[in-house]
C-alpha cells in the first residue's frame, strides 16, 4: 500500500479528511488529549455517519421493501446504535449482550435480526418472544426453533418472528481467511454443495411452511464484490427452488453485509451503489420485486467515520531505527497488531497542537503500550519524525477498532467523543462513552 505521508504538500482533501483534522485540532484545544488525563482518545464523525447511512439508503432502489440492519459487532455502543436507528437503519445483532444494547437504543423487534452459530434455547426462546428475526444456523437449531414453535403442543409462541435459515454457498474464501464465511468447511451456515446438504435443506422448507426467509452473509473485509454477488446469487436461487415447490413461501432474502473498506486512503474504494450493481448483475432476480431483502453492513458504515488519536508519550531510537511509544496499541488495534499483513492502517503524525505534522519524513516503528514486543500500529513506516508530545491520529478506525476492546494490560477503554463540524469551522463534541473498563448501557 502506498503511505502518503501527511504535511507533505498541499494534496486535495477529502471532506473527511478536512474534518478530521479540524478536531484534531479542536479536541487539543479542548483538553480531550491532554497529555495527563486522556492522552488516548476516540472520535466518531457523525457527519460521516449519517452520510454513509444516506447513501446507503440511497444505492437501493426505493421502491424495494429492504431494511439496512446494521452489524452491532462493528461498533455497538449504546449512542451510536441509536444514531443508526434514527438514520432508519435496524439493526443485526449475534449475541445476547449486543441484543440488550439495540433494545437500549430503543430499536423495534420488527428490525432486529439474530445471527450467531451458537444460539442457546433461552436465547431462542427470547427471540422467538420479542418478535425479532432469526437466522437459524445449522438443522440442530432448526429443531430446537421447532420445540418453540406455536402450532406445536407447549409451544412457548413465535410471535412475528421472521424465520430463516443461513446457507453457506460454498463459492470460495477471499484474502484474509478469518473474515470469509462461504469457503468449502468454513463454520457458519448450512453448506448448499456437501453431498445431499441441499436436498435435505429443500425438504427442511418443504416440511415447514413457516421458513420464509434464507440468509447469507459471504465474508468480511478482503472479500471481493464479486464473491458476495456469487453467494447471494445462490441464496436467491436456493429461494428460487424452494418457491417452485411451494409458490411464495420465500418472503424475503436477507443478503448480509461485507462491502470491503479502502484502509489506504480517505476515499472509499468501492460504494454501496457498487455493491448493488455487483448484486443486480450476479441475481437480478433479487430486485424483481418478489422478495423482500435485508442488508447487514458493519464496516463499510462505520470505519471511515472514526479515528484514534494518542500522545506520543516517548521517542527513542533501538538498532538505528526511530520508535515513538504511544497509548494506541493492540488493546485499540487488536486485529492490526496480531495480524499487521491483513489488517494494516494509516498512521498520522500530527504536532503538539493538533495540527499536521510539518516534520521531515523518516522511517520509524509506531508501538503501542503493552507488554510485549510486537505492539507495534506501524513497522518501518515513513512518516514525519515523531516527537515527544506529539498526536499520531489512526484513522478508519470506526468499526471492530476502539468498540472491540482487548482487556490485555488492563488498559483502559479509551474515552470516545462524537463530534460535529459547523460551518464556521468550529467543532462540537459529545461524550458518547468515558474511559473505562466495562461498557455499561447507560453510556
Ligand atoms: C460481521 C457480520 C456482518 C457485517 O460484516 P461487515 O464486513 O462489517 O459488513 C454481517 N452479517 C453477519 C452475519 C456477520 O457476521
Amino acid at each position: 500500500m502506498t503511505i502518503r505521508p501527511n504535511g507533505s504538500g498541499p494534496l486535495p482533501e477529502h471532506p473527511r479528511a478536512h474534518r478530521r483534522d479540524l478536531a484534531v485540532q479542536a479536541a487539543v484545544k479542548d483538553g480531550l488529549l491532554d497529555p495527563d488525563r486522556a492522552p488516548l482518545a476516540a472520535f466518531l464523525d457523525l457527519a460521516g455517519i449519517r452520510a454513509a447511512a444516506r447513501e446507503l439508503h440511497r444505492a437501493w432502489p426505493a421502491e424495494l421493501p429492504v431494511l439496512h440492519a446494521f452489524a452491532a459487532k462493528a461498533n455497538s455502543m449504546v449512542p451510536v446504535l441509536r444514531l443508526l436507528r434514527e438514520q432508519g437503519l435496524g439493526c443485526e445483532v449475534a449475541s445476547p449482550g449486543e441484543l440488550d444494547r439495540a433494545l437500549a437504543a430503543g430499536f423495534d423487534p420488527a428490525g432486529i435480526v439474530l445471527d450467531s452459530p451458537v444460539k442457546t434455547r433461552a436465547e431462542l426462546a427470547r427471540a422467538l418472544g420479542l418478535g425479532i428475526a432469526v437466522n437459524i444456523d445449522n438443522f440442530q437449531e432448526l429443531e430446537r426453533v421447532d420445540a418453540l414453535r406455536p402450532d406445536r403442543p407447549g409451544g412457548s409462541g413465535q410471535g412475528g418472528s421472521r424465520l430463516g435459515v443461513r446457507i453457506n454457498p460454498q463459492v470460495g474464501t477471499g484474502s484474509i481467511e478469518a473474515m470469509s464465511t462461504a469457503g468449502r468447511s468454513t463454520k457458519f451456515g448450512i453448506p448448499l454443495t456437501d453431498p445431499g446438504s441441499r436436498e435435505r435443506l429443500l425438504a427442511a422448507y418443504a416440511d415447514r411452511p413457516w421458513l420464509r426467509w434464507v440468509h447469507v452473509h459471504v465474508g468480511s473485509q478482503g472479500c471481493p464484490l464479486e464473491l458476495t454477488a456469487a453467494g447471494v446469487a445462490a441464496a436467491v436461487a436456493f429461494a428460487q427452488e424452494v418457491d417452485r415447490n411451494r409458490p411464495g413461501q420465500i418472503e424475503g432474502i436477507d443478503v448480509g453485509g461485507g462491502l470491503a473498506v479502502d484502509f489506504d486512503g480517505d476515499a472509499d474504494r468501492a460504494g454501496f451503489d457498487d455493491h448493488v450493481a455487483a448484486l443486480r448483475a450476479a441475481a437480478p432476480a433479487l430486485f424483481d420485486g418478489r422478495y423482500r431483502i435485508v442488508t447487514e453492513f458493519g464496516r463499510a458504515l462505520l470505519a471511515k467515520n472514526g479515528f484514534l488519536a494518542s500522545r506520543v508519550e516517548y521517542t527513542k531510537t533501538a538498532g538505528g531505527r526511530p520508535i515513538a511509544l504511544t497509548h494506541a496499541g493492540a488493546q485499540v488495534a487488536t486485529r492490526t497488531v496480531f495480524a499487521p499483513a491483513a489488517w494494516p492502517l494509516r498512521v498520522l503524525a500530527y504536532d503538539r497542537d493538533g495540527r499536521p505534522s510539518t516534520a521531515a519524513p523518516a522511517v520509524q516503528d509506531v508501538a503501542g503500550p503493552c507488554c510485549f514486543a510486537g505492539d507495534l500500529l506501524a513497522r518501518g513506516r515513513e512518516l514525519p519524525l515523531l516527537a515527544e508530545g506529539d498526536l499520531v491520529v489512526v484513522p478508519d478506525t470506526g468499526a471492530y477498532y476502539f468498540s472491540t476492546h482487548f482487556d490485555y494490560n488492563s488498559l483502559p477503554e479509551p474515552p470516545v467523543h462524537a463530534f460535529e463540524v459547523a460551518a464556521d469551522g468550529s467543532v462540537d463534541f459529545t461524550p458518547l462513552r468515558p474511559a473505562g473498563h466495562c461498557a455499561t448501557l447507560e453510556a
